[in-house]
């Protein structure tokens, strides 16, 4: 029993962010499952949920602060439990409008669709997918916007 209390509560985190990547195993109590999702996000929720077809709605988002200039996690319970953190100031200060879409969809991958990492690039040198580890810059994002949403259907 203690041992299935114990796997219970590990948890795998999807780093996602400048200089953060990979997925690391926590300790749950670092984290609090559940909760509700923060009013600021949920007009980008509806907008993926619109234009995916995904049902997200047992993945809250929240806003958190993170170390390492990471801009989002991905909080991912074994119990199938998932919650979205995103940095309160990389999302107020440090991201274009444009970048917290492909930032809310690349959690929302990761969470909501269960989304690994693709970190192909580009000849142009832009990341070939929303899903790379690092946050899509604004001018890639806005430059291949059709080709980002496109691939990103084709992967669900
Ligand atoms: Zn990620």
């Amino acid at each position: 029993m203690r041992n299935l209390i114990v796997a219970l509560f590990i948890l795998v985190l999807v780093s996602c962010g400048h200089q953060q990547t990979g997925h690391v195993v926590y300790n749950s109590d670092k984290v609090n499952k559940g909760g509700p999702t923060d009013i600021e996000f949920e007009n980008y929720i509806v907008d993926f949920e619109i234009r995916t077809g995904a049902d997200v709605s047992h993945v809250p988002v929240q806003f958190g602060d993170l170390d390492n200039d990471r801009v989002g996690v991905c909080y991912s319970w074994a119990s199938g439990a998932r919650k979205i953190v995103i940095d309160r100031n990389q999302w107020y200060n440090r991201i274009t409008e444009l970048q917290r879409e492909a930032l809310m969809w690349h959690e929302l991958g990761h969470c909501g669709l269960n989304f690994g990492h693709n970190d192909t690039v580009r000849p142009d040198r832009c990341p070939v997918h929303i899903m790379n580890w690092q946050l899509i810059s604004h001018f890639c994002y806005n430059k291949n916007y059709d080709d980002y949403i496109r691939r990103f259907l084709e992967d669900m």
